[in-house]
């Protein structure tokens, strides 16, 4: 299993060349296997991903939404415009903001937020909204959630082959200290790409925001005897030059680890 980072920025895009060693498009990530591509979130990198898919495009994809802010579904409507008619497409998350998933879907593909005209792409879409904590398959992938600590909710994703497993988390206020559900959530896992937006000083005047620091992820990744840690959702803010001292920090501490970078394959 592989998984191909198409963006690895939060709340919005960076632009300039001062970000481009980490890249600048926001949450989007696959697992391609055969006919199927599993992809976990649909920020600006899903119009990356799409433009990736024209050459051979699978036959079933899922697409998992950890939740619905901008920076983590603003491609989704370019990725299933792009996909061909016949493409079984399926959207699984478990919203917490009260509308149902197919109006949440609905309300992106559609006027005022986008123009009209891919209603056709809405029809042969199925939404498959799940309650926190579900378990489903997804072609050959087993798919286990779990509630996250965020403003409006956001879900973290665990992903296996039967083999190998990774496990998704971004979007999260990190707890002082990991409950044993979330440690036993991402035990033994292969991968863990987790949320690692802020230094340590931004998370002391941005608590209650809904993000973690390479402290936090790092907590869990040990508690959980995670093979691999690789953070994500990257501050638009943050340029090449403190992402890199970020990450060798992160790498003094855990060697193998780092920070997420666009256009790149991970190994599970
Ligand atoms: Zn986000
Ligand atoms: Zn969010």
């Amino acid at each position: 299993m592989h998984l191909d980072v198409w963006g690895a920025r939060g709340s919005h895009p960076a632009s300039g060349m001062a970000f481009s060693r980490f890249g600048h498009h926001t949450a989007c990530l696959s697992v391609r296997s055969g006919d199927h591509l599993l992809v976990l979130d649909a920020g600006t990198g899903a119009t990356a991903l799409a433009r990736a898919l024209e050459a051979s495009p699978p036959r079933a994809v899922d697409i998992l939404l950890s939740h619905f802010h901008h920076d983590h579904v603003m491609g989704l409507p370019y990725l299933l415009m792009s996909l061909p008619a016949e493409t079984d497409l399926r959207i699984h998350a478990a919203p917490e903001c009260g509308l149902g998933l197919e109006a949440l879907v609905a309300a992106i593909l559609s006027p005022p937020y986008f123009p009209a005209g891919i209603a056709g792409v809405l029809g042969r879409t199925a939404c498959h909204q799940h309650a926190a904590g579900a378990a489903f398959e997804a072609g050959a992938l087993q798919i286990r959630m779990h509630p996250l600590e965020h403003p409006g909710g956001s879900t973290a994703f665990r992903v296996s082959d039967g083999a190998r497993s990774l496990v998704y988390a971004t979007d999260l206020e990190e707890p002082e200290q990991p409950d044993s559900a979330w440690v036993a959530f991402a035990r033994g896992a292969d991968l863990l790409v987790h949320d690692t937006m802020f230094t340590e000083s931004e998370r002391e005047v941005r608590r209650g925001w809904g993000h973690a620091t390479i402290a936090g992820a790092l907590q869990l990744a040990d508690a959980a005897h995670v093979a691999r840690l690789v953070g994500f959702h990257h501050n638009p803010v943050h340029d090449d030059e403190l992402m890199s001292q970020r990450e060798q920090e992160l790498a003094r501490v855990r060697p193998g680890s780092g920070l997420a970078r666009e256009g790149e394959s991970l190994p599970v």
